[in-house]
């Protein structure tokens, strides 16, 4: 018998697999929370490179930034309007043509869960692919772009594997997929190759993660996880952890900048998270 039916997107399991608190704060304060100005101008510029216009891009800074003064959701709006553009330029022709933004639903009947990906790019192109003896090949290509990252980190590549995964499954494609991400501050790119004998266990995985994220919901326990991402969470004020950590890391600089160099084993700096690969 098919199972309750429940929603998540990849965004929310890539929010859980890095910080569970996190992920239950961004629910729970979902509309009371305020969005950064980094957050707005990361979605503006998503929204303009996708085709919306100006116009409607500007009413949506306003929205989500009521607070502000004119001339300050203005320079939001620019830092958008320059990102987007840099994020069109560094696209492929064939984008223009194919589809650029798309959503993906998958229903996995083991979990229950309908799975949403929203990757910035999906569209298929002919290249030379090494790795199948340099022969032509149709190719699809999955594209995430990150307008705020300064370089490329495994959480990214968990985040595109994981839109590989939804792709395989919704598409029913099953071929080797292109997986790109693309930092558009820095204006640079990388490519690894979603493998579809990958897709047994990166299934696995990703059921795992989400009969995490059932478990956290049935005992009420949203572990924090803190890391280097904790000092653009909004949740920081209310997480112990991540106080901590923050207050640990600016001792450790200000020990550096003074040079006292052998301190440093003194002072108490928690963990960063297992790596919880979904892809
Ligand atoms: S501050 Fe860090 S540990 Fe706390 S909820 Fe945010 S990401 Fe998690």
């Amino acid at each position: 018998m098919r199972k309750r039916q429940k929603h998540i997107s990849v965004g929310r399991i890539m929010d859980y697999m890095r910080c569970p608190f996190a992920y239950w704060e961004s629910i729970n304060r979902a509309r009371e929370r305020q969005a950064t100005e980094e957050e707005v101008v990361g979605n503006a510029s998503h929204k303009l490179t996708a085709g919306d216009s100006p116009t409607k891009t500007r009413e949506f800074v306003a929205a989500k930034l009521p607070h502000l003064a004119e001339d300050k959701r203005e320079a939001v709006m620019a830092e958008a309007v320059a990102l987007s553009i840099t994020a069109k330029q560094m696209s492929s022709p064939e984008v223009t043509q194919e589809r650029r933004e798309v959503q993906l639903m998958w229903f996995d009947p083991e979990s229950g869960y309908e799975i949403y990906a929203k990757p910035d790019e999906l569209f298929f192109f002919d290249e030379v692919v090494e790795h199948s003896g340099g022969r032509r090949k149709t190719v699809m290509q999955i594209t995430d772009v990150k307008t705020q990252a300064e370089q490329v980190r495994s959480y990214h590549w968990r985040q595109v594997f994981l839109f590989g995964l939804i792709a395989t499954m919704s598409l029913r494609y099953y071929h080797s997929i292109k997986l790109v991400v693309r930092l558009a501050g820095p204006e640079k790119e990388e490519h690894r190759w979603f493998s579809q004998r990958e897709t047994p266990r990166q299934l696995e995985r990703l059921r795992a993660t989400l009969r995490q994220i059932d478990k956290s919901w049935q005992t009420r326990t949203f572990e924090e996880k803190p890391g280097s991402y904790c000092k653009n969470c909004p949740a920081l004020a209310n997480c112990g952890k991540g106080t901590q950590y923050m207050e640990a890391q600016q001792g450790r600089q200000q020990l550096h900048l003074l040079g006292e160099q052998p301190e440093l084993r003194s002072v108490p700096v928690l963990p960063e998270p297992a790596a919880q690969a979904c892809a």
